[in-house]
């Protein structure tokens, strides 16, 4: 056994998202997959595992804390300007090929992540509230590896989060059970949700279902959750103009309301063949996703390269509301009651009552959070 394995498997606790099978088995369904898991065996994720008839699930550590700029989650609908304290754990259910976070991610399935193991730092949820007021962040968010199969412990903090009156979120890979979503809701303010592409084919290699991505993506919605879509656009990968058109119907399909990002890529773990994004393709994208009906269609990853994408504007009116260029925030005009200043149209998301305390300029850019 490895010494990540090791150090993971003592830093866990008893899994709520699971049910007893016979011979001892569990079956876990805090993600999609509902592996059934026998003794002594590991979930798709690695990270979950029947000790004894017992589901462990990870607990007591993260492996990433970082003060991240809202607009880097990417949300341009919660709380734009404020900072989200972010907490990353180790393991994924997914394997995707042009992960930006691997090292975290692929922990326990790819031999180049066994350091991550030094990346373990073990906390209490009090000390991660008191990191997030000790930065000012207004919100607490589970990212960098995928939050689903972290569950347990994301709510283990978002119960103390929400007392001290933060909000919290999920930036997640949608591969979810209505039974975690719904395990989630009553913690959860917003909810991020990677539609990578719409070819089924495609989701199976990166490790997933794209019917289980869809799915998600309605119940999501349908809970009351702020829900924003992110398309990261590949070349070769997913930036036809039939798929692109394909994901945006979807989305306005759920709600013509539901903010899409498309954003750009660049080489990374295994994806090192394809071409970073250039602007062309990422104003196409959006293009596409304003032609399909979406009210909030936004390009990221090019900073001042993409026309007016990066900013917010009243539907109705074409009001200026939010500008913004990369993840900071140059002007706030949407009133203490969400709404545009002209014509007082309701603007879809998370809003602060008090927009003359919202951050202008700034550096925009992440920062470690102590505890
Ligand atoms: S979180 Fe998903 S991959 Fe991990 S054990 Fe549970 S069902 Fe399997």
């Amino acid at each position: 056994m490895s010494s990540l394995a090791d150090k993971l498997d003592a830093l866990t606790s008893v899994g709520e998202l699971s049910e007893a099978q016979p011979g001892g088995a569990v079956r876990c369904y805090a993600c999609g997959h509902r592996c059934l898991i026998r003794p002594g065996k590991r979930g798709i994720c690695q990270v979950r595992s029947n000790q004894n008839g017992e589901l462990r699930v990870p607990w007591g550590y993260v492996a990433a804390l970082q003060v991240d700029p809202i607009e880097k989650k990417p949300f341009s609908h919660v709380l734009s300007g404020s900072d989200a304290l972010t907490f990353g754990m180790l393991g994924c259910d997914f394997h995707c090929g042009y992960c930006q976070n691997f090292f975290t991610s692929q922990a326990m399935r790819d031999p180049q992540s066994e350091e991550s193991v030094n990346y373990i730092r073990k906390i209490s949820p009090e000390q991660i509230v008191q990191a997030a007021r000790r930065s000012r962040a207004q919100v607490v968010v589970s990212s960098y590896n995928e939050p689903l199969i972290t569950s347990e412990w994301a709510v283990a903090i978002f119960r103390q989060a929400q007392q001290a009156g933060l909000k919290c979120a999920y930036v997640s890979n949608g591969n979810a059970t209505p039974e975690v979503l719904r395990y989630l809701r009553p913690y959860l303010s917003a909810y991020k949700i990677d539609l990578k592409t719409m070819q089924d084919r495609a989701y199976r290699q990166l490790g997933g279902v794209l019917q289980n991505v869809l799915d998600t993506i309605r119940l999501v919605h349908e809970l009351g959750l702020w829900l924003e879509i992110v398309t990261l656009v590949v070349p070769g990968f997913n930036d036809s103009t039939g798929e692109l058109l394909d994901a945006a119907r979807y989305i306005a399909s759920v709600s013509p309301q539901i903010p899409w990002h498309v954003t750009g890529f660049h080489p990374d773990y295994k994806m090192t063949d394809a071409p970073a994004t250039n602007a062309d393709t990422l104003l196409r994208a959006a293009e596409i996703g304003e032609e399909a009906g979406l009210q909030y269609v936004y390009a990221g990853n090019l900073p001042g390269r993409t026309k007016n994408y990066e900013s917010t504007f009243c539907p109705h009116c074409r009001t200026l509301l939010v500008e913004r260029r990369g993840y900071t925030i140059l002007g706030y005009f949407i009133t203490a009651q969400g709404t545009c200043p002209k014509c007082s149209t309701a603007v879809p998301g998370v809003w602060t009552a008090q927009p003359e305390t919202v951050r202008l300029g700034g550096m925009g850019i992440p920062y470690l959070a102590r505890f």
